[in-house]
């Protein structure tokens, strides 16, 4: 069975004081967790010098593929690692979008990431135009292609399904979209990779994820946790969804 994770990217939000008050009440206000990782996705200023352990992690919203050098505004893998991060967001559609970054760049951060022994959360998702062009597959087969083309093993890698439309929208797709894409990049995954590997990797949904829609999400066949923007900055929304996918 894979186990399930709850991610909270908080994109550029949470001074470093913020950020560290957030997680130890998050600490505080969670207390039995059995079946699940957490992992907080501050920005890289929140990083340094927090005392977390599992199941609750940390997780960086970005880094670059380079190992060090005239890279102005970029952060390293071992920047990172003395950080104490576990994982790595690759690929978000912000990112992708505001950023304009393409899959062979992403590829080359997946690669870095997995190399430094952390573990890469990969991105793919289709836009509104894409979706409505009846491309989503498409594209999201072009993504995890290029995403992780050279990798060998699967076996620390999460795919995050977004369809992009949906973040910070309040739309969420409906399950029968949900369960079919992920179905689909598990199918994928599994001609890319052994089909073990595939059936273990966890796939997580992102969009508009919230305390109330949690429990019906969860509930879909193949998601196994979620990636959460919004309501992951908020104790008692962020709380409240643990404890619905903890008692999955
Ligand atoms: C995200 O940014 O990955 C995300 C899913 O955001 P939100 O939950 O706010 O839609």
């Amino acid at each position: 069975m894979v186990k399930s994770i709850v991610a909270g990217n908080w994109k550029m939000n949470k001074t470093p004081k913020n950020g560290k008050l957030f997680i130890s009440d998050v600490l505080a206000d969670i207390n039995e967790i059995i079946n699940i990782d957490i992992i907080f996705f501050p920005p890289f200023t929140g990083l340094y010098n927090l005392d977390i352990y599992p199941p609750f992690y940390l997780g960086a919203q970005n880094c670059y593929f380079k190992d060090n050098g005239a890279y102005t505004g970029e952060i390293s893998l071992s920047m990172l690692l003395e950080c104490n991060v576990n994982y790595v967001i690759i690929g978000h559609s912000e990112r992708r979008q505001i950023f304009n970054e393409k899959n062979d760049l992403i590829n080359k951060k997946v690669l870095k990431v997995i190399e430094s022994g952390i573990k890469p959360i990969l991105c793919v998702g289709e836009t509104i135009d894409e979706m409505n062009a009846g491309k989503a597959y498409d594209i999201i087969k072009e993504q995890l292609i290029s995403g992780l083309n050279g990798t060998k093993s699967l076996s620390n890698i999460i795919i995050a399904y977004e369809p992009v439309w949906a973040i910070g929208t309040g739309l969420t797709a409906s399950s029968e979209q949900i369960n079919d894409i992920h179905k689909f990049i598990r199918k994928i995954l599994s001609q890319l990779f052994d089909e073990k590997e595939s059936k273990n990797t966890p796939i997580l949904y992102g969009g508009s994820v919230n305390s109330s829609n949690a429990n019906e999400l969860i509930s879909i066949d193949g998601v196994n946790g979620f990636l959460i923007g919004g309501a992951s900055l908020d104790i008692v929304k962020f709380s409240e969804i643990i404890r619905v996918v903890n008692s999955q």
